[in-house]
Formats: structure tokens, C-alpha cells, sequence
């Protein structure tokens, strides 16, 4: 048998393990990841809101319960074990990583606690056991810096009233502190025009629907153009019904330093005709995200340096870690699918021990399937009324729930 383990159960890891299944008839494909729980941003970073793309969940998971797969949950890599033993143990190694490093902007004030990366603000609403509060300050105006899609994921769990947000898996305390922000705007800016904005035409028409909030457009850009999003703009433009909070779109404008005595009081941006000064309470930048070291592999420039997936004998990656953050769930199934076919040629069975070498050295507990299939149904049978899941955050209250572990 060739022994393979795939670091990272996000979609990247699993798309990977299917296809290496699916053309190595003769493999074993283990899927490590650092959390009891599977699944990566599918879990943790999608919009909770968004249940129809959270749904790709069960597909990845059909994947972890293959007869010839194993899922290692609460095994991080670094810590639990090495990347060295892992290719004592295995044929071939993959970081399925992720990048989950908020990119920094270097601007000054950037160290104030009311300016906080997407992944920080997005993780917290979204119950990641890593999270921190974030700090709203007076939680009245925010300015979003970003014109993707993750900014609008923001603006928009932001401005929901809970009643919208039925049928979500939002973390619940989260929930309630955001209904009792006193909200009243959302600049969402951009330092490039309209037509360059990297949002779809959905996610930005569902800003169009919200029961209490309206978007309008700043300045008078030109709005020209037949897209979707160019319609969707031109309509924001248009006269509306006033409602409690506006989500303020911005172009043009870069960022240049959030202003403050010990809290955030505006951010500085400059633009073709000068600076421009936005009030806010809070500020989430939405400008990407980098690699984490894993082990001894440590990220260049933001992803882990390789040669079409190869990083070093032995050693591939996939996914964020290698490409950066950049497309959809989709495209990661599509790398997986040429890394898969590229491994499948070179992998050699060299008699390792693959999975039972790695269970006979972990010393932490172990979360099987079965251990996270037990966690799947603690949370959905916890789901208060109006959400679909009540995740844990607490890896704790996850291993509990876990109940019988794999022997170490
Ligand atoms: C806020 C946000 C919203 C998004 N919304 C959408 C959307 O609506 N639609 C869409 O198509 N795409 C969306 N995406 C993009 C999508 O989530 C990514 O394309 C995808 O998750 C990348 O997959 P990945 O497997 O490379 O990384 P990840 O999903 O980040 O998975 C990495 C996994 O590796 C594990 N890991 C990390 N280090 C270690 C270690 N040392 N040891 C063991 N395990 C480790 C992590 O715990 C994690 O489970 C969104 C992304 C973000 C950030």
C-alpha cells in the first residue's frame, strides 16, 4: 500500500484525499487537521448566513468516511507531531494548511484594538475555538477596507437583524452582541473604481434586501457598465426608503493611517481629489490572508514556496497554503485534482507504516470520524431554535463530545 497523509481538512485536504482515492486504488489517505472538527473555513470562515455553500460540509465529509481514509482530528502538526515522522510514517506528505494569518496593512494605528483583521471578526462570529473578542469600541460607525466578497460578508452579518439571521449557525453570543450594536454606518472602501470590484453579483444584491439596513453609493462614480454588479450598483445610487443603518460604498480611496488616542476615533485615506477622513468606531480590513508556518515549513511571502505542488522530496502542498487566498471552494477541487494526478505518478510504496506508526506515537487524544460524526450530532441536537447548529468552541467541550477516542 502507498501510505499518504494530508495535513488540513479544509476543502483543499479533502478534494485532495478524494482524488488520490479515486486514482491510487492501492492508498491509504490519512487527513490530520489541528481541530476535533473537519472542514477548515467551510466551517469557520464561509458566512454563516450561508448555509447552501456551508453544504458542501457533507460532501467533504463522505470523503473523511472512505473505508480507505482516516481522519486524525486534534493532531496538529508542530506541536503533536513533526513533519519529520510524518514522512517516517508516510509515502508522501501534503500541507492542506490554509493561510490563516491575517495580512497586515503596515499603516500607522494599525495596532489599535478596535482595528482588526476579517479573520479576526470572522472566526469570532463563526465560533472558532481560536477566537478573541473583538473590540467594537462605541460600535456605531465601521469601515470595512476591502471590495471583495469577504467584505461584504462582513457588512452584511454586521447589518442583519437576528430575525435574518434564522436558519444560520452563527455563534450565538456573538449574535447578540452584534443586535446590540448601535450601528448606524457601514463604509465598505475600495481604493479602485466600481467596475474593478471583486464582488459577485448575489452576495452584493443580498446587501439590497436587508429589513434595516440600505446601501447607498458615496460621490457620484461612474457607474457605467453591463454587468450584474454594475446594475446592482446603479440601483444602490437610486433613491430609497431611509432605513437605521447605511452600508456606504467607497471608490477610489487607499488607506493611509487609523487615527486615535488609545482607541480608534477615523481612518485617513487618500484619494484623486485629496485625503478623506471616515469617522469610525471600529475598522475590519479585508486585504487577504497568509500561511502559518507548519513545523519546520515555513511560508515566503505569504504561501509555502513549491515547484508545481512539490515543496521538497516527499512534501507537497494544496490549497491556500500554496496558492495564497484567491478563488472559490471550487477551484480548490480543481488544483486537487492535477496535484492528485501528479502524486499518483511519483509516489512510491516504500513498506511505511502510514497510520498505525502515527497513532502508536500521538499522546494527545485522538478524534476519529466516529469521534467527529458524535460532535456533528451534539451540535445539531444543540441548535437552539432559529439556528441550524450550535457549534462548540471550546476544543474541551469538543473532545467530551468526541467521548470514546482512538487509543493513542
Ligand atoms: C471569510 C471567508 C469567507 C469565504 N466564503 C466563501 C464562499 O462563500 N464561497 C467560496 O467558494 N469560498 C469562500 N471562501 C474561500 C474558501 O473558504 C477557501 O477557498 C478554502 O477554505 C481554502 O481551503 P484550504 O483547504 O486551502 O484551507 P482551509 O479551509 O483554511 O483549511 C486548512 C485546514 O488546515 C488545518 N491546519 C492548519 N495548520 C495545521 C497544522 N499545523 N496541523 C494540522 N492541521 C492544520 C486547519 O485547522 C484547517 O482545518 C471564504 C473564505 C473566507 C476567509
Amino acid at each position: 500500500m502507498r501510505q499518504v497523509a494530508v495535513i488540513g481538512s479544509g476543502p483543499s485536504g479533502c478534494y485532495l484525499a478524494d482524488q488520490l482515492l479515486r486514482l491510487m486504488p492501492d492508498a491509504r489517505v490519512d487527513v490530520v487537521d489541528r481541530l476535533p472538527v473537519p472542514f477548515g473555513l467551510v466551517r469557520h470562515g464561509v458566512a454563516p448566513d450561508h448555509q447552501g455553500t456551508k453544504a458542501v460540509a457533507r460532501l467533504l465529509d463522505r470523503i473523511l468516511a472512505h473505508d480507505r481514509a482516516a481522519f486524525f482530528g486534534n493532531v496538529e502538526v508542530g506541536r503533536d507531531v513533526t513533519l519529520a515522522q510524518l514522512g517516517q510514517y508516510y509515502d508522501a506528505v501534503v500541507l492542506a494548511t490554509g493561510a490563516a494569518i491575517d495580512r497586515r496593512t503596515g499603516l500607522p494605528g494599525e495596532e489599535l484594538a478596535q482595528v482588526m483583521g476579517s479573520g479576526k471578526l470572522v472566526s469570532w462570529y463563526n465560533g472558532h475555538p481560536d477566537r478573541g473578542e473583538p473590540d467594537f469600541g462605541a460600535g456605531r460607525a465601521a469601515v470595512v477596507i476591502g471590495h471583495g466578497n469577504v467584505a461584504i460578508d462582513i457588512a452584511r452579518i454586521l447589518a442583519k437583524t437576528p430575525g435574518e439571521l434564522a436558519g444560520s449557525d452563527i455563534d450565538d453570543a456573538a449574535a447578540a452582541r452584534i443586535a446590540a450594536l448601535p450601528l448606524t454606518r457601514i463604509h465598505v472602501v475600495g481604493r479602485r473604481g466600481p467596475q474593478d470590484a471583486k464582488f459577485t453579483p448575489h452576495e452584493l444584491g443580498e446587501l439590497g434586501q436587508l429589513a434595516r439596513a440600505r446601501p447607498v453609493i458615496a460621490g457620484a462614480p461612474d457607474l457605467a457598465g453591463d454587468t450584474a454588479v454594475m446594475t446592482t450598483f446603479r440601483g444602490f445610487a437610486a433613491p430609497a426608503a431611509v432605513k437605521p443603518i447605511e452600508i456606504i460604498f467607497h471608490f477610489g480611496l487607499a488607506p493611509r493611517e487609523f487615527l486615535g488616542l488609545g482607541r480608534l476615533e477615523a481612518v485617513r485615506f487618500a484619494g484623486a481629489a485629496g485625503d478623506v477622513t471616515l469617522p469610525a468606531d471600529f475598522a475590519v480590513t479585508c486585504i487577504g490572508y497568509e500561511a502559518r508556518a507548519c513545523d519546520d515549513c515555513t511560508p515566503v511571502d505569504g504561501v509555502m514556496a513549491h515547484d508545481g505542488g512539490l515543496v521538497r522530496p516527499g512534501l507537497y502542498v494544496v490549497g491556500w497554503a500554496g496558492r495564497g487566498p484567491s478563488g472559490t471552494i471550487p477551484t480548490n477541487r480543481t488544483e486537487a485534482q492535477g496535484l492528485a494526478k501528479r502524486m499518483a505518478g511519483e509516489v512510491v510504496a516504500a513498506g511505511r507504516p502510514g497510520r498505525d506508526a502515527l497513532r502508536a506515537a500521538l499522546r494527545c487524544p485522538i478524534v476519529d470520524h466516529a469521534g467527529w460524526k458524535r460532535i456533528d450530532a451534539a451540535e445539531l441536537a444543540a441548535a437552539p431554535e432559529r439556528r441550524v447548529r450550535a457549534k462548540f468552541t471550546d476544543i474541551g467541550a469538543m473532545l467530551d463530545s468526541a467521548g470514546r477516542l482512538l487509543d493513542a
